[in-house]
Formats: C-alpha cells, sequence, structure tokens
C-alpha cells in the first residue's frame, strides 16, 4: 500500500518549518512549498557553510577529508534558527551511504542579497521525495525506519527571494542528492 500522506513524505526535520503549497501529495513525489515559522513569519536570515563563489548559487565544497554543505534559516521577526539542509545528515546519499562530512557551524556565512545588500529573504523549497513504505522494502526494516526514508528524499532545491528589493535567486540551491 502506497504512503500517500504528505505529512509522512516531509523529512522530519522540516516538519515544523515547511509549508505545503498543497495538502495533497503530487503524483511524481516532488513536494513544492515555503518556510513558515511557527510565529507567523516567512522571511529569514540565511546562513550557510558552502562553497558560494559563482555569485548565483552555492554548491558542496571540500572540507576536512570530504564535502560539506549546510544552509539554516533564521526567522526575522522571532529569532528562532532552522538547519534547513545538512549534506552530511539529509538526503539519500548521506541516510543511506554515509557521504558528506559535518559543516563548520562556526564558519557558517550569512548571505545578503546581490541586489541591495539586504539580509531577509522567503525561501521556496522543492524536494523529491520517495515513498517510505518502498524504501523501507528495499533497505530492510531493521536498518532504517519510516522517518529515516523521509530524510532519504533524492533531490532538494532552494529559491530566495529578498524581502527588500524582491530581488530573485531562482536555483540557489540545486543539488541532486541521490
Ligand atoms: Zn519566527
Ligand atoms: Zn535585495
Amino acid at each position: 500500500m502506497k504512503s500517500m500522506s504528505i505529512k509522512d513524505r516531509l523529512p522530519v526535520h522540516l516538519r515544523q518549518i515547511l509549508l505545503p503549497n498543497s495538502a495533497a501529495l503530487p503524483d511524481d513525489g516532488w513536494i513544492c512549498g515555503k518556510l513558515h515559522c511557527p510565529c507567523g513569519s516567512e522571511n529569514f536570515r540565511v546562513k550557510t557553510f558552502a562553497d558560494t563563489s559563482p555569485e548565483k548559487f552555492i554548491r558542496v565544497t571540500p572540507h576536512q577529508n570530504g564535502f560539506a554543505l549546510s544552509v539554516a534559516a533564521e526567522c526575522a521577526a522571532c529569532g528562532k534558527e532552522w538547519l534547513i539542509f545538512d549534506y552530511a545528515m539529509h538526503g539519500y546519499e548521506a541516510v543511506v551511504c554515509g557521504m558528506g562530512v559535518q559543516s563548520c557551524q562556526e564558519q557558517m556565512e550569512r548571505r545578503s542579497c546581490p541586489g541591495c545588500a539586504g539580509d531577509a529573504f522567503t525561501v521556496r523549497i522543492s524536494i523529491e521525495t520517495e515513498d517510505p513504505e518502498d524504501f523501507v522494502h528495499e533497505l530492510g526494516s531493521e536498518s532504517f525506519s519510516t522517518e529515516d526514508a523521509a530524510e532519504a528524499f533524492s533531490w532538494i532545491t532552494m529559491d530566495l527571494t529578498c524581502t527588500d528589493c524582491r530581488r530573485e535567486s531562482p536555483g540557489w540551491l540545486d543539488l541532486e542528492t541521490s
């Protein structure tokens, strides 16, 4: 039996902060939504540990003996910080294959808008999810839970829009994780 609940598909660490556009699970498994803090705000300061040398997007960066990338979002209204993505913790390669090394929290850099240097953004996210029951069936329920399956998504994208000047950064993060 296929799991059709969108809630079961959402990565566990995003269930409080990612508001899906639709309550129904799309047939292709892609969940699209936006960051929405429980306090009601949709404006976030964005911090990264990543290769930020291309202006328009971020990518994994060599770190220690592997590669790292992480993105955190701090609510501009209430100040709560949310870890949105960490290459060493989230996505199929991290969950199943142990890919990725831990990012350095102290070296995370705040993103500023290339247009106006503002630092608050609205954030749209798309995640390609897998059916958790298929996942657990394939890999074995003694090793993986359905919550692991929800974290083992296969693709994530993030689009930013500057709150001040409305400049958009589509595909700012576009990472296949399987
Ligand atoms: Zn908040
Ligand atoms: Zn701006």
